[in-house]
């Protein structure tokens, strides 16, 4: 047994995880299947003394799912800004990886609840950034995952190179076999002027990375959390982007967002470009039902 951090256990079985986690001989009785997430299987456990724990497993190759995900549980929390689960312990089994992580019993959302989601991510993406990239200003210490696709995270000075190098041209260098010519020929035209369209934030930000409407949840409170991330260090911009791929978050988190951060003008014109990253990485993960938005969003900027 290892760790690789303060807290997170890194445990050679789940027996020896779930008896370090607790301190005492439990075992588990009983494994509920949560659904919901888009990488992992996902489980309720039931103990022995009546505790419960949640675990996301993986095949063994992809154990460094968790690794990552651990690791950006860890970053996040460090900023005291917003609650995110508590993470024990992540390891390998017969035949599988996990992690493991303290069990949320969600209640219905509080009546602040959308504001205090946009105030938390407000003060999640003010907090400061120095510790969580060394070598730069834009990126982290370390690559993750965007769902089950490879994160590059290179630090750059630059948040547009950054943008650049280890978002938009690892996508598109997978996704070349879904593009013709001619459309290859308008992705190396915006990816050599994305600074016609991006612009370098006053201050870094940490950001979920993967902000979607599945990524957050109600604790037993009925306050939010933040669950799943894909962190790194970027432009605010980028994760509110994210909020509105699939549909929007509730206007009251919009509104509590900007009273914080204040307003960012021209965001919209730079909102598409930003999902053009997620936009990719779907069509490379899921296929070609993502192609017609990726060509939209590319003929809008060229
Ligand atoms: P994946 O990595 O597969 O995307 P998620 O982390 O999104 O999985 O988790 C799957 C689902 O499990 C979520 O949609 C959420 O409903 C639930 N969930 C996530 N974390 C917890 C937790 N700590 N306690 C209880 N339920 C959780």
């Amino acid at each position: 047994m290892g760790t690789i951090s303060d807290k997170v256990l890194v445990c050679s079985s789940l027996k020896e995880a779930v008896i370090s986690v607790c301190g005492k001989d439990v075992s588990v009785e009983k494994k509920q299947a949560v659904h919901g997430g888009d990488a992992n299987d996902a489980y309720k456990l039931f103990l022995s003394d009546g505790e419960t724990l949640f675990l996301k497993a993986n095949s063994i190759s992809n154990k460094d799912f968790f690794r990552a995900e651990a690791e950006g549980v860890a970053v996040i929390m460090q900023t005291g800004t917003i609650r995110v689960p508590h993470i024990h312990a992540i390891g390998t089994d017969d035949g599988y990886s996990f992690l493991l992580m303290e069990f949320i019993e969600r209640a219905l959302p509080k009546k602040d609840f959308w504001e205090k989601l946009g105030s938390g991510l407000a003060a999640m993406h003010k907090a400061d950034t120095s510790s969580f990239v060394t070598d730069g200003k834009y990126g982290l210490n370390s690559d993750n995952y965007i769902g089950a696709g490879k994160q590059k995270n290179t630090p750059k000075n630059s948040w547009i190179e950054f943008f650049y190098e280890c978002r938009l041209r690892p996508q598109f260098e997978l996704a070349s076999r879904h593009l013709d010519g001619s459309l290859i020929r308008k992705v190396n035209w915006l990816l050599d002027n994305l600074d016609r369209f991006l612009y370098e934030p006053e201050k870094p930000s940490l950001l979920h990375g993967d902000l979607w409407a599945g990524n957050f949840m109600s604790d037993e409170t009925g306050q939010p959390m933040l669950i799943d991330p894909a962190v790194y260090v970027g432009c605010n911009e980028a994760d509110i982007a994210m909020t509105e791929l699939f549909g929007g978050f509730d206007r009251k988190f919009y509104d509590a967002y900007f009273k914080a951060m204040g307003a960012i003008p021209g965001y919209e014109e730079r909102r598409d470009l930003y999902n053009l990253y997620h936009l990719t990485n779907h069509l490379n993960l899921f296929g070609s039902s993502y192609l017609s938005a990726v060509v939209r969003t590319i003929e809008r900027y060229c």
